[in-house]
């Protein structure tokens, strides 16, 4: 079977061009078309002979990614793309614009395993990994549909990207990487919604990007009721993970608080997330959630939110409210991979 060479970090492209008896500067110069200028085929890299592109297409193929349906938001710019993958699966990404630049939200996986009891990725099942070739030609259409630089990468959209590791960490190296897009790793943030065993590989790589934690909830039992993944490794284990790779990495852990009106956004609730994260160097976001039809969640109100947000702080945890964008065009959370497989 024919592997993709999009998928390869720029060491394993080396390698395998080394173990072929080419020359070094051969692999750099396909690994800028495939990675800065994200061509589709090798058709496409016109400094390489036509027998060389021959025989490379014999033995891999360039994974590639294209969209289907576009939304625009009329309340602030950002974009949503419904993603069609080669074997007619569907993904989706979102374009934000920042006043430091645009960032893009990828999908990690096709579906998603983790059941998060307000997530809208998981409803319509878990198909398959995305190759890292697929994580990110995300970045190359959107970029080429809209004829912008992207400057800020969040693994955010469908998928637990600690669960695809392998092909998540390759495509982190390749868009970092000076001769692909060039994205520094501090523009890079993977969110995660605590594969414990994972963030200590993650830490080991010692890379500086930023690790964002779905917690949700401030104990085990709230959390549980929501997330499976709690029942695996609890939020004592969770935390213990962060403080470590606080330690390893120097880096401040972010943590994403999804308020629910009545589940878990009481003054309790608050000051129990406060016991949890003291002494943690972290940050806390704050977000009313987002309604997922099947899921009937209720956003909190702005009161509690405030009241929330006024609690970590005077405890002396940063915390800020999340704006949301784009909440006319479903701008979150597998949501029209969802509407997708539902019509056909
Ligand atoms: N699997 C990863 C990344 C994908 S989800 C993770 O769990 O972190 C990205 C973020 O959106 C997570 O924090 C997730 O908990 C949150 N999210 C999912 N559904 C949501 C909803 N309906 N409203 C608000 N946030 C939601």
């Amino acid at each position: 079977m024919k592997k993709d060479i999009k998928s390869l970090s720029f060491e394993q492209l080396n390698n395998e061009i080394a173990e072929l008896g080419l020359p070094r500067f051969r692999a750099k110069q396909i690994f800028e078309w495939l990675h800065k200028f994200g061509v589709d085929s090798f058709d496409e890299m016109t400094n390489i002979s036509k027998e060389l592109r021959k025989s490379l297409a014999e033995e891999y193929f360039v994974s590639s990614v294209i969209i289907e349906d576009k939304y625009v938001s009329k309340i602030d710019e950002t974009v949503k793309y419904l993603i069609r993958l080669n074997d007619g699966e569907y993904i989706e990404a979102v374009i934000m614009k920042y006043k430091y630049g645009y960032t893009i939200c990828v999908s990690s996986q096709v579906g998603c395993k983790m059941g998060c009891k307000f997530c809208a990725s998981t409803l319509a099942g878990f198909k398959r990994n995305l190759l890292a070739g697929e994580i990110e030609s995300q970045l190359h259409v959107a970029q080429r549909d809209l004829n912008i630089r992207i400057s800020n990468v969040v693994l955010m959209g469908i998928g637990e990207p600690l669960d695809n590791y392998d092909n998540v960490l390759n495509f982190i190296y390749n868009v970092n990487n000076e001769n692909g897009l060039n994205i520094s790793m501090r523009s890079i943030t993977l969110s995660t919604c605590g594969i414990v065993p994972k963030l200590y590989d993650l830490m080991n790589e010692e890379i500086p990007i930023t690790l964002t934690i779905s917690l949700h909830a401030p104990n085990d039992e709230l959390r549980s009721k929501t997330m499976p993944v709690n029942d695996k490794w609890n939020i004592e284990e969770l935390i213990s993970a962060c403080k470590a790779y606080v330690d390893k990495t120097g880096r401040r852990v972010s943590f994403e608080y999804t308020l629910i009106n009545r589940v878990n956004d009481s003054p309790e609730c608050a000051r129990e997330l406060c016991q949890r994260l003291k002494g943690l160097l972290c940050h806390v976001n704050l977000i009313p959630v987002n309604d997922v039809e099947e899921r009937g969640n209720v956003r909190s109100s702005d009161k509690a939110v405030e009241n929330f947000l006024q609690i970590l702080k005077n405890n002396g945890i940063n915390a800020t409210i999340r704006r949301t964008l784009g909440s006319d065009i479903n701008a979150s959370c597998g949501q029209l991979r969802r509407k997708k497989t539902e019509v056909s």
